[in-house]
């Protein structure tokens, strides 16, 4: 079993993603207008975005992730009116994670930009590219996925949380409430309006 080790750019929220692997988790790239905003609202297009506009993701268990440092420095923002709630750390603007708006839909995506290397390696070759047609840039050669298929293996992981107990051992949000342990905000539709351009 390989853990994969994740830290924001200035070294203060560090952690531990555990057993990672194919059979563990969903390695994906995202092209969707939000995932290209949240670096862009947060001045970190540079660490987090690559070929056309894709950022690297890594859906798994949500009781798989842990923090060693930084926990406290964890806060969220909405993007739009949706429930996907984006986690960075506020030290440096690093963006790090993705979840739903609470608890009771678990699951935790990380941003691969933040991993080791090593860790990295053991998840094999990416699944494929969501939401190409947002893409700006060359998409060529790039394999599209559709959301349809990682909601399929989404589902089996939030079946396996839900009855092992693990929604309650999620360190995003609070054990007894669900709720998100920051509060976000959620940007106006003015503020997400000026990332588009
Ligand atoms: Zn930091
Ligand atoms: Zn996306």
């Amino acid at each position: 079993m390989t853990d994969m080790t994740f830290s924001c750019a200035c070294g203060t929220v560090t952690g531990t993603i555990a057993d990672v692997g194919p059979s563990h988790g969903d390695y994906v790239y995202c092209h969707c207008t939000d995932c290209q905003a949240v670096p862009k609202l947060l001045g970190a297009e540079e660490r987090i975005l690559e070929q056309a506009g894709g950022t690297a993701l890594y859906q798994t268990r949500c009781a798989r992730v842990s923090f060693q440092s930084g926990k406290d420095r964890l806060a969220g923002v909405h993007m739009t009116d949706k429930p996907t709630l984006r986690w960075y750390a506020s030290c440096c603007d690093t963006p790090l994670f993705n979840t739903y708006a609470n608890g009771k839909l678990p699951y935790t995506t990380i941003l691969l930009a933040n991993c080791n290397a090593e860790g990295r390696a053991a998840l094999g070759e990416p699944r494929g590219h969501l939401h190409l047609a947002d893409a700006p840039g060359d998409t060529d050669g790039l394999k599209p996925m559709s959301m349809a298929a990682l909601l399929r293996s989404f589902f089996k992981r939030l079946v396996k949380d839900v009855f092992s107990g693990d929604r309650r051992r999620n360190p995003l949000f609070d054990p007894s409430t669900l709720q998100p342990i920051a509060t976000p905000r959620r940007l106006t539709s003015e503020e997400r309006a000026q990332l588009d351009t």
